[in-house]
């Protein structure tokens, strides 16, 4: 154990960094990756690994309480909301929500894959108004100009289409309380938490490994509706066991509290935003100017987050050989997903800048070589 611990604290030597553009799971800074690690060998020196204490330990609620406070200090989040960590993904919100919050009708914005996957669930529970789709144009766009009903329980938006490399930047002003899957922005950007009622999203984009979802939830909105709901799907049953009710994700949830306290040493999520405006920047500038890859998302509802491109048509037939070639160069994870194709390069909080030129640079010397 005491030499596995010094392997540990003399710091692994990583033969080749990778650029790391995983969609999700995705990449997590070093530092909390190497922590995690001697917390798996050794918890706070206390000699048993996090791996094998009670989530009821002594030294474990300091975490959730931590991990807790620090979500709210971040993003700023007012009286009256309360922070839990579940398990499930993001996937379960998706009808968790409607089992909560649905009486009658919801109102949903459909700009992709999850958003649709998030109305088929709240579908077996009520109404669901498809306010505005961009489907016909296989989502490249955010719809703007629909008309919410405000006879909706709720308003449901999905704030970064993964898949599709778009973003809804602003923060909507809505009749209806207003309920965001952030699985993937959460914490790239100030946002206004008052003006929703419900945040959630599955942690293994930007905060922590998978296996934990968080859910921020304005408190006044629960007990609403009339049907019964089973105690675990019922939120109010994990707002009032302080996320304990059942053993939660106790790893995860651990290293998504060491990644808050790193945005916090590194200026918090208005300095995330910087870097990330100034990483997307320089990646959609290559892509502009670039003769043979083209970016699918119009313009100005381009995610920061998840940036997609393809060949143009001229070219389409070397995207087999760039993937290869990009691949050859330590770049992992820029296949685009199956329905969109191309590339996707997903530029989360920890990928640094050098990474987002180093694939630019390889996008240059391909274009070169062709
Ligand atoms: C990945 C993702 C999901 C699904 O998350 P799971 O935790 O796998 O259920 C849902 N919504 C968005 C926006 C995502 O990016």
């Amino acid at each position: 154990m005491k030499i596995i611990l010094q392997i540990c604290d003399t710091k692994i030597k990583f033969t080749m960094k990778k650029h790391n553009f995983n969609a999700g799971p995705s990449i997590l800074p070093r530092e909390v990756i190497e922590e995690t690690a001697k917390a798996v060998l050794d918890f706070q020196n206390d000699g048993l690994s996090i791996l094998e204490i009670s989530h009821r330990a002594k030294n474990f609620q300091p975490v959730v309480d931590e991990a807790v406070s620090l979500f709210k200090e971040l993003l700023d989040i007012p009286e009256g909301y309360s922070v839990i960590f579940l398990g499930g993904g993001a996937s379960l919100e998706f009808c968790m929500i409607p089992y909560n919050f649905l009486e009658k009708k919801a109102a949903y914005l459909n700009t992709g894959v999850w958003a649709k996957k998030a109305m088929k669930e709240a579908k077996l529970f009520g109404d669901v108004v498809e306010v505005a789709s961009s489907a016909d144009a296989n989502y490249t766009f955010i719809p703007k100009n629909y008309t919410i009903p405000t006879d909706a329980d709720y308003f449901h938006i999905t704030t970064n289409n993964t898949i599709y490399g778009t973003e809804i930047l602003k923060d909507i002003d809505s009749p209806v309380p207003l309920f965001a899957d952030m699985s993937s922005d959460i914490f790239s950007r100030p946002i206004d938490v008052s003006k929703y009622g419900v945040i959630y999203g599955g942690a293994q984009k930007n905060l922590a490994p998978a296996g934990v979802t968080f859910v921020i939830i304005k408190n006044e909105l629960l007990g609403k509706v009339t049907r019964p709901i089973p105690t675990m799907l019922d939120y109010r049953t994990h707002i009032d066991g302080g996320s304990m009710f059942n053993t939660p994700p106790v790893l995860p949830i651990y290293t998504a509290l060491l990644n808050l306290r790193y945005l916090k040493a590194n200026g918090g999520v208005a300095a995330m935003e910087k870097k990330n405006i100034e990483k997307a920047n320089l990646l959609y500038d290559a892509i502009d100017s670039s003769k043979i890859f083209v970016g699918t998302a119009k313009e100005e509802d381009r995610s920061r987050m998840n940036i997609c491109f393809v060949m143009k048509e001229e070219y389409k037939e070397k995207e087999a050989d760039f993937l290869k070639f990009a691949q050859e160069n330590g770049m992992v994870g820029v296949k685009g997903h199956r329905s969109v194709g191309g590339f996707r390069a997903s530029c989360y909080n920890a990928l640094p800048i050098e990474s987002v030129q180093a694939l630019i640079d390889c996008m240059k010397k391909f274009e070169q070589s062709i």
